[in-house]
């Protein structure tokens, strides 16, 4: 790796794509002329609202976004969407969620806060390794919408096929699979995504929203928590993240530039394979996730104890592969490997591992 870097196999903030940093940098002191570092800028002027035209449009154009869904940028990151959500789509006070793991649960958590929250289906049973069965489930007529977390970054189970909402409106947390692969947005009422996972710096949410799905009757909340002032404001109601903005455009940019989404998926399907076909062949390291529900972005993985998965990580650190310590609620190990991770960064840590195992027969 250029620089001195490592392969970070971080959950998030996580890797960003090297020409994008080349990219950045080149352009930190004085953006195309204009004098000044993006960070410096006035977020009303010509050159920066140029800067969230193009992100915007990139990312309309990357995901296919039909024009009757807004894309807003917004702060607190893809937790204030817990609450935002409820807030602003529970109209009858009631809403279906499925439990898959840590993400679903905090926002199971936050929505009964809003109102009635129903869990038709849950993997709590196994510990979140699988992705229950949502094909039929038992579903309120005046419910306001079914929810998922389309990939547990924590638990590392992800979506393979959407639920059966039965007309209900579809709202998923994508932060962690965010543009990993082709999405139809239209199956959607609202899809959101923290940006720091698989497109660029912390503090943004991406809002993806239908445009009946914003009310005007919800005077009542706090003008920041209505998508509607969002909306209206094209996401400058107040000043927005400018850097973030601008960092996940060039992401968007490169994404582009590299092909798009399916080209992403293809990379993605490759890349993880070589981390799962070692794990299956494995006698020291166990994948926690049924196959037919493991993630291609998050890896959790174990060893037979505690005690050898912290001589990996500690071994796996000292060789150049950072973070690869599992979440403090689940233990173990977690490769997380984004958009951003090459493949080579996969296939290093795969020897490396391989080479480990070997030396501690
Ligand atoms: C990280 C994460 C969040 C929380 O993101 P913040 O930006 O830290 O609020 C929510 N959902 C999923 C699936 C995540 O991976």
């Amino acid at each position: 790796m250029k620089y001195g870097r490592v392969f970070n196999f971080s959950a998030g903030p996580a890797m960003m794509p090297e020409p994008v940093l080349e990219e950045i940098r080149d352009e930190m002191m004085n953006y195309r002329g204009s004098g000044m570092c993006v960070m410096e800028m006035s977020h009303r002027s010509k050159v920066y609202q140029q800067i969230i035209d193009e992100a915007e449009q990139d990312l309309r154009d990357l995901m296919g976004i039909p024009d009757n869904y807004k894309v807003l940028f917004i702060q607190g990151g893809a937790t204030l969407q817990f609450s935002m959500i409820p807030m602003n789509l529970m109209k009858n006070g009631k809403a279906v969620y499925i439990e898959t793991g840590a993400w679903s649960k905090k926002a199971i958590a936050e929505a009964k806060k809003v109102g009635e929250v129903i869990v038709a289906a849950s993997s709590k049973d196994k510990n979140y390794t699988y992705i229950p069965d949502c094909s039929d489930l038992d579903i309120p007529e005046d419910t306001d919408y079914v929810y998922i977390c389309e990939n547990e970054t924590i638990h590392g189970v992800t979506w393979s096929k959407l639920p059966n909402t039965k007309g209900h409106i579809l709202v998923s947390d994508q932060s962690s699979m965010f543009l990993s692969k082709p999405c139809n947005v239209s199956d959607y009422g609202l899809i959101y995504a923290g940006v720091q996972k698989n497109v660029g710096p912390a503090g943004m949410v991406v809002v993806i929203i239908r445009e009946d799905l914003i009310r005007d009757d919800l005077t009542d909340l706090p003008i920041y928590l209505q998508y509607k002032t969002h909306a209206d404001n094209g996401s400058m109601y107040n000043t927005p993240n400018c850097w973030a903005i601008y960092c996940c455009g060039k992401v968007f940019k490169y994404l582009k530039s590299l092909g798009g989404l399916k080209e992403m998926e293809k990379i993605n399907i490759d890349k993880a394979k070589v981390f799962y076909d070692f794990l299956d062949q494995s006698k020291m390291f166990k994948g926690t996730v049924v196959p037919q529900d493991r993630s291609l972005m998050n890896i959790p993985f174990v060893t037979e104890s505690a005690e050898l998965d912290a001589e990996v990580v500690a071994a796996t650190k000292a060789a150049g592969y950072d973070n690869l310590k599992g979440h403090k609620s689940v233990g173990g190990l977690r490769a997380s490997i984004y958009n951003a991770m090459p493949k080579e960064g996969v296939v290093a840590l795969v020897e490396f591992l391989k080479k480990f195992e070997a030396e501690h027969k």
